[in-house]
């Protein structure tokens, strides 16, 4: 579905007219476009507050990026850090700055209080008018429930306010603020997610916090360019959509595909398998035994597997009143059942691997709620119950995590009302719909094999939607 307002504002003319106007200005995204792309190419610079401690950890990320990485230095609430990175050049903040940032990254793992959170405003006031289109800023925080006395949880919990009102700040100009919350001990699991959050392939990512924990498995080396090499990946509703982005993202990074689509959608399923070298299985998974069939298929077929993405789902919109009875089931038995169901039976037959990925997509509806969706709220919510239950108990270095997508061009989107897609599309930050690819990559990360620590999170993939938390 073509977004006719974004390409019109995007001409000459339309730039114009929208500005003065005073309509939305949305400027196109910068998405991943080649396997041996830089994570992130351009200046950087990292600040630290006094005392934090990850800083060293962002330096050897950084240092082995393709940045020209600064640190900043000659503020007094800031840490002169020379630890930054061998590689970092010193910039005073005092004087006037002609750079143009393509990250910001703050280490604020060390404001323990709220004296302390100056340093936010010393690092970012005089640096985020320098911020490029496009350009990330990262803020490294520690989880507050890990934190004591209450002063210093607070200064923590104090960050996700900061990095949500920046978000908002700066998604005018097609930029994104995320916090990572490290837990003291995790520094070492951060590369996975500070080369997606400060990527292209986190275009659609803003006003997001993702807590690092420290796993119980060793970290392992992975082939940069196909770090799922080795990995079987099981998509259902691969065939089109969201779906079929996953499974062609995930192929693209090294792992061998097993699509699952209903029997009505086989010959999409079968020409995507095809051109993946895959395995298609048509199956509807709201069936009797269809966790069962997977299961079988599964082991017979590739003798288990490795990342679970429960991406199938459905809308049955109806206002609760007037939604008859099967809409309501179809949209808990697609949207929530099936997911426990395959799991459950993949789990019985010890066929997910160790350091294994379950992903569920949830929506944005599971959240905020929506008009007309009590059903598909109810069901995508639960979702998100199932992910941070499941995340206490899974084992053996297996993960699970949530995206929750907001507007998303497909064609469940495109089959909306005008006046519904278009406020979709325009209630975020970013002003502008996000496309399957970013949803895809997002899960891409979840499944990396160095986002061991990333577990129980929820994480959107929606540009800041005003709708929600
Ligand atoms: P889509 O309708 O284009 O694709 C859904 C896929 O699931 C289809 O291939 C369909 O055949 C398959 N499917 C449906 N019922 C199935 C069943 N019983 N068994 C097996 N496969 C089944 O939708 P999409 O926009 O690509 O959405 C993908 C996921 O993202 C869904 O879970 C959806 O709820 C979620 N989501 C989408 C958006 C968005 O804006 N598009 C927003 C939030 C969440």
């Amino acid at each position: 579905m073509q977004d006719l307002y974004f390409k019109l504002v995007n001409t000459a003319f339309g730039k114009t007219a929208a500005q003065s106007l005073g309509l939305p200005s949305p400027i196109p995204l910068v998405r991943w476009k080649r396997s041996n792309q830089p994570f992130i190419e351009g200046e950087v610079l990292m600040g630290s507050a006094a005392g934090s401690q990850a800083i060293a950890a962002l330096g050897d990320i950084l240092s082995a990026s393709a940045a020209q990485v600064f640190y900043a230095s000659g503020v007094g609430s800031l840490r002169d850090s020379e630890k930054a990175s061998s590689r970092a050049q010193p910039l005073r903040l005092t004087g006037e700055l002609d750079t143009s940032f393509a990250a910001l990254v703050f280490d604020a793992t060390g404001i323990t209080d709220t004296t302390e959170l100056r340093a936010l405003y010393d690092f970012f006031h005089p640096t985020i008018r320098k911020l490029a289109s496009n350009g990330r800023i990262l803020i490294i925080g520690r989880p507050p429930a890990e934190c004591s006395p209450p002063a210093f949880a607070a200064c923590q919990h104090a960050l996700e306010g900061f990095t949500r009102s920046l978000g908002k700040e700066i998604g005018r100009k097609a930029a994104t603020a995320n916090l990572l919350r490290v837990s003291p001990g995790a520094a070492a699991r951060l590369e996975s997610s500070v080369r997606f959050f400060l990527s292209p392939r986190a275009a659609y990512v803003s006003a997001q916090v993702v807590h690092i924990g420290e796993p119980d498995t060793a970290a392992i080396t992975v082939n940069p360019v196909t770090p799922l090499t080795g990995k079987v990946a099981l998509v259902t509703g691969a065939s089109r959509g969201i779906g079929k982005s996953i499974a062609e993202t995930l192929a693209r990074d090294g792992a061998t595909l097993l699509g699952v689509d209903i029997p009505a959608a086989d010959e999409e399923l079968q020409q995507l398998t095809h051109r993946l070298k895959g395995r298609a299985l048509t199956c509807d998974i709201t069936a009797a035994h269809a966790g069962a069939t997977i299961a079988e298929f599964v082991k017979t077929h590739f003798g288990g597997v490795d990342l679970v993405i429960h991406n199938a789902g459905v809308t049955r919109d109806k206002t609760l009143g007037k939604m008859p009875m099967h809409f309501w089931d179809m949209a808990i038995a697609v949207n929530m059942s099936a997911a426990q169901a395959i799991d459950e039976q993949l789990m019985a037959h010890n066929l997910i691997h160790d350091n294994g990925r379950i992903v569920c997509v949830s929506s944005l509806s599971g959240i905020a709620g929506n008009f007309g969706q009590t059903n598909y709220a109810t069901a995508k919510s639960g979702l998100i119950g199932y992910v941070e239950a499941m995340a206490k108990e899974l084992q053996q270095g297996i993960t699970i995590n949530a995206v929750a997508p907001g507007f998303i061009e497909t064609q469940m989107t495109a089959a909306m009302p005008l006046t519904v897609r278009e406020a979709g599309r325009r209630m975020n930050s970013l002003s502008q719909g996000g496309h399957p690819i970013d949803v895809a990559e997002t899960i891409a990360w979840l499944c990396h094999p160095g986002s061991s620590g990333v577990n129980g999170n929820v994480v959107r993939v929606c540009g800041q939607s005003l709708l929600g938390r």
